[in-house]
């Protein structure tokens, strides 16, 4: 079926259902920033592949909502399809509701897959639409899944089991702690359906979706008791031993009649929990809306967790080391293009202790394509990487022991004085956050600017954050906290594992991003009976280009912390190297 056959297959059941609208969100029924393929129903419906973007179908006309990232490919991939492209942020564009409002009149429908619409997504959706006379029609079945013929079935990964050598606190512990805060809260139970936070709190990971080391499932914790819903055949031996006595395990689908069940107060974050969950509970039941207490644990990582992250970063940065060594050697032969050098990696992450899979697509951006924040080389896009200009990497590995993302942009040639400034702006940036020390109970959004104060002396700035948290072999993106001039106001905690990433992008040109994972921790010397400082200890080992490094424009402080910090990547990553090596790594690490 071509695109156009899809929709108007889709507009049959919608006359069915007696919607004259019907919404496609880009996301799953887990609220999951990537998708395993049997959920990714909004590409098959529309034919756009991009990871952000909703579409809405009336009976005579489609819409897709992306943003700047995926204009152009939105463009070429929907030509023909009779969907159009809203450019979300450009002005006077239409929001979905909007758009809605203007296509239906006073009284008609648009439906959804309640599954498909966080609590908090449908609560303002249906606040929209009211305000325009359009009613939320929620319909149960999925309309999408209902067409598709060669749906992939889910995934029968089996469930993995992380050992507490790895995670440092067993499940009972993990249980332990959050039936006491659900106590504080005056809550019987508390609903998981994030995958990250179900993957923590039991000590599982899966292999169902890309880059994220996750199991489908949802989770209900009450103060007794702890089900998980899940796939049964992914149930191996090794995962009913490991959580014997605290966990029951039903079919993925037996959820809904479990929630019908559930008395009392029951948690519910309604950020990442669907409508769906919230339709099934029993209307005697209370709500506390509030984010889950899994996200804020996951969030602040044990010593063990630590360790593992300072680990992988050491097998991480070897392989960097090994790649850019031989990528310097191999480019002026010729041959190299973005994609053979992103395969190329992985080859070298690939032989490292614990290595498991990448953590997102590799961004490889040679020349004028290292400007495009997000780009990922397709074989249309994808050209020779030349002695020449600058190259920008931003990739990640996820590791039995952590998952790590690291960003280097590093000279092919010689570098103009231009790019020399503009990369000496972004690194001190990247030094002054790394060394920063600030008063406990203060977020990333009050320290962001630290980040940009070099960049904004020389009238420069980046449209992205600065930092986000880093998952434990989970997501590399994940929440609560972040270093953004967004609204993100969740205080730092000592132990919390953050990206330090400003950057610097000349649309046309080249772009400039230094990235390295760093840690809150305690700043005991710096503090007194007044005050608690937090500080940063960077935890990535990898050369920054000193090809790249304009000293004149560095402070004595930002100089001897890249020494320092070069000092140190020596001393951890030499003895896993040769000679040849070595030799290299002493050379890109010399003192300036
Ligand atoms: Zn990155
Ligand atoms: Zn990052």
């Amino acid at each position: 079926m071509e695109v156009a056959e899809r929709v108007a297959a889709l507009r049959k059941l919608m006359d069915r259902e007696g919607v004259k609208a019907y919404l496609v969100p880009s996301t799953d029924a887990h609220n999951s920033e990537y998708l395993p393929d049997c959920w990714k129903r909004r590409q098959w419906i529309s034919g756009f592949t991009g990871s952000a973007g909703d579409v809405v179908i009336t009976t005579t006309k489609g819409g897709l909502w992306t943003d700047g990232r995926y204009f152009l490919q939105a463009e070429e991939q929907l030509a023909g399809s009779g969907i159009d492209l809203h450019k979300m942020g450009t002005p006077d564009v239409l929001t979905q509701e909007e758009w809605v409002a203007r296509e239906l009149s006073e009284g008609q429908k648009l439906g959804i897959d309640p599954k498909l619409l966080s609590v908090e997504g449908a609560n303002k959706l249906s606040k929209a639409l009211k305000e325009r006379g359009v009613k939320l029609e929620y319909i149960s079945t999925n309309l999408v899944d209902e067409l598709w013929e060669d749906q992939a079935p889910p995934s029968k990964a089996p469930v993995i089991v992380l050992d507490d050598t790895y995670t440092g606190e067993s499940v009972k512990e993990k249980l332990d702690r959050l039936r006491k805060t659900l106590e504080d809260k005056l809550c019987n139970a508390h609903v998981l359906s994030a995958l990250d936070t179900i993957a923590w709190a039991f000590n599982i990971r899966g292999n169902d979706i890309d880059y994220n080391p996750l199991v489908i499932s949802y989770a209900i914790v009450t103060k007794d008791e702890a089900h998980l819903f899940l796939d049964m055949d992914k149930v191996t031996d090794k995962m009913k031993g490991a959580l014997e006595g605290l966990v029951q395990f039903h079919p993925y689908n037996e959820m809904g009649t479990f929630l019908k069940d559930l008395k009392g107060k029951v948690w519910i974050d309604p950020k990442t929990a669907n409508k769906w969950i919230l339709l099934n509970l029993s209307s005697s039941v209370k709500t506390y809306m509030s984010r889950s207490p899994i996200t804020d644990m996951k969030s602040v990582k044990n010593g063990v967790e630590l360790k593992g992250f300072r680990d992988c970063l050491v097998i991480d940065g070897v392989a960097m080391v090994k790649f850019f060594k031989w990528l310097k050697q191999a480019v002026p032969d010729g041959g190299i293009t973005e994609i053979s050098a992103a395969d190329k990696l992985e080859e070298f992450r690939r032989i490292g202790d614990k290595f498991v899979g990448l953590s997102f697509t590799t961004i490889s951006g040679y020349g004028e394509h290292g400007a495009i924040i997000h780009y990922d080389p397709t074989p249309e896009t994808d050209v020779p990487i030349k002695p020449e200009g600058i190259y920008l990497l931003d990739s990640g590995g996820q590791y039995m022991n952590g998952t790590t993302d690291i960003t280097r942009t590093v000279a092919m040639g010689e570098p103009t004085e231009d790019q020399k400034e503009m990369f000496t702006r972004v690194l001190k940036g990247h030094i002054d956050l790394a060394r920063i020390k600030f008063p406990v109970g203060f977020s990333g959004k009050q320290i962001d600017a630290f980040a940009r104060r070099a960049l904004w002396d020389g009238g420069k700035n980046y449209n992205h954050g600065t930092g986000h948290g880093v998952g434990h072999y989970l997501n590399v993106h994940e929440g609560p906290m972040g270093i953004t001039p967004r609204d993100v106001g969740v205080p730092l905690k000592a132990g919390n594992v953050m990206s330090n990433e400003p950057g610097y992008y000349k649309a046309g040109e080249y772009g400039i991003r230094i990235e390295n994972l760093i840690v809150v921790q305690e700043e005991e010397e710096h503090s007194s009976e007044d005050f608690k400082f937090l500080g940063f200890e960077t935890i990535t080992q990898c050369p920054i280009d000193l090809n790249l490094v304009e000293k004149d424009l560095l402070s004595e402080e930002e100089i001897k912390w890249l020494n320092d910090y070069h000092q140190m990547v020596y001393q951890k990553l030499s003895p896993l190297l040769d000679d040849e090596e070595k030799e290299w790594l002493k050379h890109e690490t010399r003192p300036i």
